[in-house]
């Protein structure tokens, strides 16, 4: 897979899928456009693979447009910044619903409407992946506002998909299972949830980040260009069971 050229917008490039993402990126030769939060994780991130910094809050709509406009043209974006907030249901606050759904799913709207618009003012084909999780899919509990915002971003990935589609541009959508970065830390250390997660993985393994990130430049390459509007498991089996 040759990047040679592209210029590919990555959000959550600081940490875990996000930043494996980036670096496998830049290594097979694209320019990394980076956006998240922490200016620590962009500084480090330049200096690994020199790419182009954009430090913003996601969960500010006007920042992430700001930052959007100052992130394009590219011909590629991959929407991978997210967070978690493991709540009961019973005790999900609006904040926190408000929150995950502002960085899971609105985020990736925002950033991909001005992306695109760029595209098809330039009158250039171009691709999206958005980083969904198998949590969309399922009922998970203590995730009722990661499990509803991620299913909206699904959503939104089957809508972009129908109306860019047409405009030269792919949608596509990947769904890791628990994947060793420093949000799995925050959602799977009870060691009993992650078991019983486990012993549904056929593969018999929680994801590395980089499983993740292999799939998402498939879907990016043109290898991918028949690929469009799939929601697309890397869960090592997860959701045959
Ligand atoms: P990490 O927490 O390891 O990294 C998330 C990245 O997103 C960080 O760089 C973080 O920056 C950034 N980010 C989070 N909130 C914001 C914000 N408000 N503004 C800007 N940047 C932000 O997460 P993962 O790598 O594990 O997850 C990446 C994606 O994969 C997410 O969308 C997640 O939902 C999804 N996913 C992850 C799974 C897992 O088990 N890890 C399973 C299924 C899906 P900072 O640290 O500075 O906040």
């Amino acid at each position: 897979m040759d990047f040679e050229g592209r210029r590919v917008i990555v959000t959550g490039a600081g940490k875990g899928i996000g930043r494996a993402t980036a670096v496998m990126l830049a290594k097979r030769g694209a320019r990394v456009i980076a956006l998240t939060r922490s200016a620590a994780d962009l500084e480090t991130l330049e200096q690994e693979i020199g790419c182009t910094s954009i430090a913003v809050d996601l969960a500010d709509a006007d920042a992430t447009r700001a930052a959007a406009l100052q992130a394009v043209p590219a011909d590629l974006l991959v929407n991978c910044a997210g967070t978690t907030e493991l709540e009961a249901f019973l005790d999900v606050s609006v904040e926190n619903f408000d929150l995950l759904h502002a960085v899971n799913t609105r985020a990736p709207m925002i950033v991909s409407q001005e992306f695109a618009r760029h595209l098809v003012a330039d009158g250039r084909k171009g691709a999206i992946v958005n980083v969904s999780s198998c949590a969309s899919f399922v009922g998970i509990p203590d995730h009722a506002a990661y499990c509803a915002s991620k299913a909206g971003l699904d959503g939104l990935t089957r809508v972009m998909a129908k109306e860019l589609g047409p405009l030269g541009i792919r949608v596509n959508g990947v769904h890791p299972t628990v994947t060793l970065t420093p949000m799995a830390v925050k959602a799977w250390s009870n060691p009993e949830k992650a078991a019983a997660m486990m012993a549904r993985i056929p593969l018999g393994r929680f994801a590395e980040p980089d499983d993740i990130a292999e799939v998402i430049l498939f879907l990016l390459t043109d290898a991918a260009r028949m690929v469009h509007g799939l929601s697309m498991p890397v869960d090592g089996g997860y959701m045959i069971a």
